[in-house]
């Protein structure tokens, strides 16, 4: 209900209620009163008639009474006077003139026990108020009664009853009720002109407050409630719009420094200020969560899951793809596309693949954006369902090159939702970024220390690393891995006779033969200055005597060329197998160190496959 509703409603009902309580109120005093009023009148009505009586006596002219009490019957408000002669006065002076005796059972009540009756006759319609007032003989009176009256003092001589109109009386208080409840109507109607005049500023500064409230809430905060007193009511009129030009210029702000931050114009304020601002903000915390958890994650791989899991669950987008750039061999790798890692590249010509300058994004290190240019790159292949598609891909820029990208596709009917996502997405990737540089700058500081810088091969330190997933990924695949040991046969000769330099020449030639010579599953270590390890995975002896003729033969034909002259050497090579020859990976690698000394002391350049037997002599090692 209104207030202005509710502060007239409750004042009539205050008013009827006073009005009501005041008539009975009124009335009841007026009854009292009357009452009372009447009582006094009877009193001295009887009292003269008393008094007259008395004279009468005195002067013996009782007998003439009767004149009197008919005038006194005459007298205007008085109905009639009666006097009744008790017993005792009626045994010494006889029973009186006619009529003098007890008329009625009131009048000789109060004959018997000397007490006076007051009574209000006929209330309903013309009221008439009786008084029966006893006449008690007194000694101390004047006239003293007991000279004439042969009686006890005390005793009740006779009584007069007198009835008196109290009509106007009560006519009386019917128009003094009247006249205030008028009063009271009038001061009420007064009040309630009074205090509306008061309530509306409050009533309207309300609504505009509600009004103002509800416009928020929606997320316009554009109010400005009009100040209509100088009271409470205007300061809190004054108070809201102060608030709400607070919050306005807040949110505004806010927006403001958030699109700075997402490098995107803010969305028109059309909408819900408030809304549209919680879930900016919601945005960067979302990114910023998201940067946390990839700076704690392991592995590059386990970043590129994570954003792969935000584009699908963040961002509800179900074709993307996700390719690292290979700048040195100008080479771009699918890491996952529509959320599946190793897929082949699907949206785009895979020409991408080997030729990365292809990709406009990877070329340019702009967002390439289908929406406002359809045809701005040659290289997107939509699906070919009929559909209309758009793609928007994102260069990832690591230390001002294009690192990596990411290109999402999408029908043509999602492009407002996308349009709104793109800057939060581009938020997201430059979190990413730095984290992914560092990941792939440790990875290849990692990878630097597994190699050796001379040949390019693996190291002994990446042998000690990987022995342990070696061994048991074999043991899972109840298979064997070979081992080979190599060593260049006088190798030493090379460097005393042709130099320092031209034994690295040898070295990194030997190398690389070693390494065509094996399949790109199998590793080859440099184990020590020339000597080498190769790891055959899921070989046996017979390949492993395969491949290492193999290995040796190539080495032999080799011709390498140095300043001058060309040079052809020898390899020794022993093999061993894992688990067959021994419980430990390590032991099994002594194995072929064994079978190395072996193919040495027996002439060199060539192959020997470890035996128990060599192991026996251990003093020779
Ligand atoms: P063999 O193995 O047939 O018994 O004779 P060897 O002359 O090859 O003897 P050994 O295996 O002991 O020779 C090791 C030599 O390899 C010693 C060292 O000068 C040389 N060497 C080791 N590492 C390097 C390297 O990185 N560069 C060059 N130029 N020489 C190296
Ligand atoms: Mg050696
Ligand atoms: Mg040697």
């Amino acid at each position: 209900m209104h207030l202005n509703k509710k502060v007239t409603l409750s004042s009539l009902a205050l008013a009827a209620v006073m009005i009501a309580v005041l008539i009975v109120v009124s009335l009841l005093s007026f009854r009292q009163f009357s009452i009372m009023s009447a009582q006094s009148q009877v009193r001295t009505a009887a009292e003269i008639v008393r008094v007259s009586l008395t004279e009468d006596m005195i002067n013996g002219v009782i007998g003439q009474r009767e004149g009197l009490l008919r005038r006194l019957g005459e007298v205007p408000g008085l109905q009639s006077v009666h006097v009744t002669r008790g017993d005792n006065v009626v045994q010494q002076f006889g029973p009186g003139m006619k009529g003098e005796h007890a008329a009625d059972d009131v009048e000789t009540r109060v004959l018997q026990n000397g007490e006076a009756f007051f009574a209000v006759l006929d209330e309903s319609t013309e009221p008439v108020f009786r008084g029966t007032i006893p006449f008690v003989a007194s000694r101390s009176g004047t006239p003293n009664c007991l000279q004439c009256h042969d009686v006890a003092d005390g005793a009740v001589l006779g009584a007069v009853t007198v009835t008196m109109s109290i009509g106007h009386l009560k006519d009386d208080a019917l128009f003094v009720s009247a006249i205030m409840v008028l009063a009271v109507a009038f001061f009420m109607m007064l009040m309630l002109f009074l205090l509306r005049r008061l309530v509306k500023p409050m009533i309207t500064t309300a609504q505009d407050v509600q009004d103002a409230v509800s416009h928020a809430i929606r997320g316009d905060f554009h109010a400005n409630i009009q100040q209509r007193t100088n009271d409470e009511i205007g300061q809190v009129a004054q108070d809201v719009n102060k608030l709400m030009r607070f919050l306005h210029k807040g949110l505004s702000e806010i927006r403001q420094d958030i699109a700075q931050l997402l490098k995107h114009k803010p969305p028109e304020q059309d909408g819900n200020l408030l809304d549209t601002t919680v879930e900016m903000v919601q945005g960067l915390i979302d990114a910023a969560q998201f940067k946390q958890s990839i700076e704690e994650d392991e592995s590059k791989t386990e970043i590129y899951q994570r954003l792969a899991l935000a584009v699908r669950e963040r961002f509800g987008l179900s074709h993307f793809s996700l390719y690292e750039v290979q700048a040195n061999k100008n080479l771009m790798v699918p890491v996952t596309v529509d959320g599946e890692f190793g897929a082949p590249c699907r949206w785009c010509d895979p020409q991408i693949l080997l030729r990365s300058e292809t990709c406009r994004a990877r070329r340019t290190g702009h967002l390439i954006d289908s929406i406002e240019t359809p045809t701005i790159c040659f290289a997107f292949r939509p699906p070919q369902d009929g559909g209309e598609y758009h793609h928007v891909c994102f260069p990832i820029m690591q230390s001002g090159a294009v690192g990596g990208v990411l290109q999402l596709m999408f029908a043509t009917s999602d492009t407002a939702r996308m349009q709104e996502i793109i800057p939060y997405l581009s938020v997201y990737l430059r979190e990413a970024a730095p984290v992914l540089e560092a990941k792939r700058l440790m990875d290849t500081l990692r990878e630097s220390t597994l190699r050796d810088a001379m040949t390019g091969l693996h190291n002994r330190r990446f042998l000690e690393e990987y022995t342990e997933t070696l061994v048991s990924a074999t043991q899972r695949r109840k298979s064997e891995m070979s081992i080979l040991m190599l060593d260049l046969d006088y190798f030493k000769m090379v460097n005393d006779t042709h130099g320092h330099d031209a034994g690295d020449t040898v070295l990194k030639a030997i190398a690389k033969v070693m390494t065509q010579s094996v399949r790109t599953s199998d590793m080859v270590i440099r184990y020590g200055g020339e000597e080498f390890l190769i790891i055959l995975q899921d070989t046996d002896s017979e390949g492993a005597a395969l491949a290492a003729e193999k290995i040796r033969a190539a080495v032999e034909a080799l011709k390498i060329q140095l300043t001058g002259t060309i040079l052809q050497k020898t390899i020794s090579i022993g093999i061993s197998v894992f688990p067959t020859d021994g419980d430990t990976f390590w032991q099994v690698v002594k194995y072929a160190d064994v079978a190395l000394y072996n193919a040495k002391e027996s002439g060199r350049n060539r192959v020997v496959r470890f035996t128990p037997e060599l192991w026996t002599d251990e003093k020779t090692y």
